[in-house]
């Protein structure tokens, strides 16, 4: 029988939303105390009748395949938290984990969130300089990790991290010291039940860091209140229904792993896979046919790696159980939407958020016709606009098919409540009553979005945010290198590639030997999601007469575009 959705007709549930009526699907803590994420993606759960119900499907990198029930996950939490509280943590400190896609990372999550203390994941391909970075930036005090990427990578900083106060790991019998602890003990020694303290909706709750044109990388605060966003996206977009089976495969060190891929198919009561393992496209198949997937969220990169393949997975695979297709990140060209029409019987369906939003803003509705190419429509809820900004003016472009910046009306639930020491940056990143995305976008007659392009030099490398400034600073690091600037390359499967423009220091001789040196430095230092995959000996970088870096020339040039207004550039 053939599933409504939960959102039935656009309009007039847009016409008739409020927040408020949404919260009715939230419990809140018992007895008025607060809003807690962790109470509402586990414990009223576990406490009620999905207490048996699966959680979590773990499947580990062998593909064996380990459960846990929600009750399971109350319990596991709930250790946690004790262990946190053992180690003195209080309310409002910071816990990040650096690991793979492993169950420690998702109870160290929501055990950190039932203690009131701020969880953040780093991706686990980073390499010890952006590590290092988030971890001071984000005044560390607990950082959950396995024996070989603390051996790796985070051994050698911890001398520049005097706040850090303990490293526990998760595959460790013994405690080496005080400082550097084994996780199994801790939680073993600790006890399976524990009250989440009072929780003001506005307490933080999770840290994201994501990339800026001219500094490192800032920290995107949330605070618990965004549950209800995670809440109600996971109900009208993602359209959870009881018993549903659902796959996100991001990780959570970007915010998608977090949202989607820990808290809102808790929330919803769903049952969540995760997968150890990276992409492969036929173990991917077979996870769909095996865990009898319903809902499967995922990126452009992974289905323009799937288009590739000369697979035909309906013929080879059973794939009856799945509904629903949708993807976010990067640019869903049209061709990936058709693809998927042809090829799973269903469009992927495009959405887009980020890091700041704290979940999905705007979306293709299961309900309304997917125009192939576009974002879709905003969430309920939501007012979006496009908008022309001048000299600090902000006016919204009323006209259809007009192109300018993405805005969002500020006060949405999960919208970020600050960057993490950096408030002024924040105040800027508002006009008015206008939080100013940092997309460029069109709306089109009958309101639907299309993305245009960044409005800055961020680079989105395979769905993940990269800061040129971060990787120009450290390429700078080498003996030889005397400038650098980064741009995004556009890339046929991970969309843009990191592509560096080096100027030497004049004794240096540019060859293929060097070349190879600086990658390897880079490398190590950023990890290969970072780095860059290409890099061009130049003999002077374009800049403006006040000294930056002009790298859209760069990638003019590098891409054969017109050059555009050149009035800034400085004549070397
Ligand atoms: P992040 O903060 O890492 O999640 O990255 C957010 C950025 O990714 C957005 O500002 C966009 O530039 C891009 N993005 C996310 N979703 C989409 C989408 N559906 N279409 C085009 N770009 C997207």
């Amino acid at each position: 029988m053939a599933i409504e959705p939960n959102l039935a007709d656009y309009d007039s549930f847009s016409s008739s939303f409020s927040w408020e009526q949404e919260k009715s699907g939230l419990s809140g803590l018992p007895t008025g105390q607060g809003l807690n994420i962790a109470y509402e993606a586990i414990d009223r759960h576990a406490n009620g009748t999905l207490s048996n119900h699966t959680a979590f499907r773990f499947i580990h990198k062998d593909r064996s395949v380990m459960e846990c029930s929600y009750q399971d996950y109350k319990e596991l939490t709930n250790r946690f938290a004790n262990v946190l509280g053992q180690l003195g943590i209080t309310k409002g400190d910071r816990i990040f984990s650096f690991l793979g896609r492993t169950p420690e990372l998702y109870f160290s999550a929501l055990g950190t969130l039932k203690k009131v203390a701020v969880f953040c994941p780093l991706f686990n391909v980073f390499g010890p300089e952006p590590v290092f970075q988030r971890l001071s930036r984000g005044d560390a005090r607990v950082l959950v990790t396995t024996k070989d990427l603390f051996e790796k990578k985070i051994r050698q900083l911890l001398e520049r991290l005097p706040e850090l106060k303990y490293v526990l790991l998760t595959d460790a019998d013994q405690d080496e010291s005080i400082k550097i602890r084994s996780l199994p003990r801790l939680m073993e020694e600790a006890s399976a039940e524990f009250t989440i303290p009072p929780t003001d909706p506005e307490d933080p709750a999770l840290l994201h860091f994501t990339s800026g044109t001219t500094g490192m990388p800032k920290g995107a605060l949330h605070v618990h209140k965004g549950v209800l966003v995670h809440y109600v996206t996971g109900k009208y977009v993602l359209d959870f229904h009881p018993d549903d089976v659902y796959w996100c495969t991001a990780d959570p060190g970007w915010v998608t792993g977090t949202s989607y891929g820990i808290i809102a198919p808790l929330v919803n009561g769903v049952t969540n896979v995760v997968d150890e393992e990276e992409f492969d496209a036929t173990r991917w198949y077979s996870i769909l046919e095996e865990q009898k997937v319903n809902i499967w969220y995922t990126a452009p990169t992974a289905i323009r790696r799937l288009m590739r393949m000369n697979i035909n997975p309906r013929e080879k695979y059973n794939l009856e159980n799945l509904r629903l297709m949708l993807s976010v990140g990067e640019p869903l060209h049209a061709e990936a939407v058709l693809w998927g029409e042809k090829t799973f019987g269903m469009p992927f369906l495009d959405n887009w958020w980020q890091t700041e939003t704290g979940g999905i803003m705007i979306a293709n509705f299961r309900s309304l016709p997917v125009r192939p190419g576009s974002m879709g429509k905003p969430l309920p809820g939501v007012e979006a606009a496009v908008a022309e900004i001048t000299e600090g003016d902000l006016h919204i472009i009323k006209e259809p098919g007009k192109d300018g910046q993405l805005v969002l009306k500020r006060g949405w639930p999960s919208m970020f409540r600050t960057y993490l020491h950096d408030q002024e940056r924040y105040n800027k990143s508002f006009h008015g009553d206008w939080y100013i995305t940092g997309d460029l976008a069109r709306r089109d007659s009958d309101g639907y979005y299309w993305f245009v392009g960044r409005a800055d030099d961020i680079i989105k490398t395979s769905g993940h945010m990269v800061g040129p400034f971060e990787v120009e600073s450290v390429l700078m690091e080498h003996a030889a290198v005397a400038e650098a600037a980064v741009i995004g390359k556009p890339d046929q499967l991970i969309g843009e590639m990191v592509k560096a423009f080096i100027v030497l220091k004049p004794d240096q001789h540019a060859d293929e030997a060097l070349k190879m040196d600086i990658t390897a430095h880079a490398r190590r230092k950023l990890g290969p999601a970072v780095a860059p995959k290409e890099i061009a000996f130049i003999d002077n970088l374009p800049k403006t007469r006040s000294g930056k870096i002009l790298r859209r020339l760069l990638k003019a040039r590098e891409l054969g575009l017109p050059e555009g207004d050149l009035s800034t550039l400085e004549q070397p």
